[in-house]
């Protein structure tokens, strides 16, 4: 059942009513009898979730839509590739409060909320202890005091999980915490939700990220133009109205958008939604997703013909995460020796 879009609570609706199992999304998009039925991973411990919007976005008999790609678990998932492992990032090590990651010099990420509104099989996160790190009010009194102890940190990025399956009374409890530590100046909020979810960008919301004396931004989570589809363009039209930044970043996947007319459709038509690209970046070698790694040679390859078929202002950058570096590490086109 869809909720309607006026209604404040829909979003709590669609996320109470996303389908949980791949084998009743093979049913909805009448591909139970397709051999892919028999690819599929049962009880996955990374559990299955896609709401209704998203769902709505793919093809019916199509076993290769880009969109179901990323949300189906897989048989495959649960077969251990050397080299891919729990922790790729080793964000284990740098995790000084539960709830807190203090990885980038400036920049400290809060983890706000424990969970997702759809879970994406390749996510780097996807084996991390939100049991552990789901501090609650009481644990993020603890990372606010840390915040406030560090005056070198000046923007705040609330990641997750996803920061918005807060709802807008407790982020903007955050909010207003976070407003009081005088040294912070931006803040960030990494987030998939209204992709998947336009309805979550209520009005109240947005009032909130406008309102701040923080400078917002919003880094949305796109990997394919056809995800624009679910709303998320008009939706995200009050943020743009009230001069928020909004930037993508996407994953580069085997079988969802690893070639190039799919990304040049993705930058142009973020571009058109007011959505500039920002990163593209290489997966991280998290166990249970191996399927979907692009070689790096092929995705320079790409890039590089990205760079030659887009203006440079629609060029997110190819980058990576490694595990200890001090930030996303930049793969360029080759550039010319000076
Ligand atoms: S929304 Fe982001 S954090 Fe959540 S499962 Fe997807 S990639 Fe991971």
């Amino acid at each position: 059942m869809l909720a309607r879009a006026h209604d404040p609570d829909a979003w709590r609706t669609l996320l109470a009513t996303a389908v949980t199992d791949s084998a009743e999304l093979l049913r909805r998009l009448e591909l139970s009898q397709h051999p892919l039925a028999a690819t599929l991973q049962p009880g996955p411990s990374f559990p299955v979730r896609v709401p209704e919007p998203y769902l709505a976005c793919m093809r019916r008999g199509d076993p290769e839509d880009p969109l179901l790609r990323q949300v189906l678990a897989l048989a495959d998932e649960a077969h251990p590739v050397p080299g891919f492992s729990t922790d790729p990032l080793g964000e284990a090590g740098q995790n000084p409060l539960p709830g807190l990651l203090h990885k980038y010099r400036g920049r400290a990420l809060l983890i706000a909320a424990g969970g997702c509104a759809v879970h994406c099989r390749y996510c780097f996160r996807r084996h991390f202890p939100y049991g552990e790190n789901n501090p609650g009010r009481r644990g993020l009194e603890a990372a606010l005091g840390y915040l406030a102890a560090h005056p070198d940190i000046r923007e705040v990025i609330l990641s997750g999980g996803d920061p918005l399956m807060l709802d807008d009374e407790a982020l903007g409890w955050l909010v207003q915490r976070l407003e009081q530590i005088p040294h912070l100046t931006r803040l960030r909020i990494h987030t998939r939700f209204p992709v998947v979810i336009p309805q979550r960008l209520t009005p109240q919301l947005v009032a909130l990220l406008a309102g701040t004396r923080l400078r917002s931004v919003v880094v949305l989570h796109v990997n394919h133009a056809r995800e624009l589809g679910t709303g998320v363009t008009a939706a995200v039209l009050p943020l743009r109205q009230a001069g928020i930044p909004l930037f993508n970043q996407a994953v580069l996947l085997k079988g969802v958008n690893d070639d190039l007319a799919t990304l040049i459709d993705l930058c142009e038509q973020s571009f058109d939604a007011g959505i500039q690209p920002y990163y593209l970046h290489l997966l991280d070698r998290v166990a249970g997703a191996a399927h979907f790694e692009v070689p790096v040679a092929e995705a320079r390859r790409l890039y590089e013909d990205l760079a030659s078929g887009l203006p440079g202002y629609l060029l997110p950058r190819l980058v990576r995460e490694r595990a200890g570096a001090p930030g996303k590490v930049v793969l360029a086109p080759r550039w010319e020796a000076l």
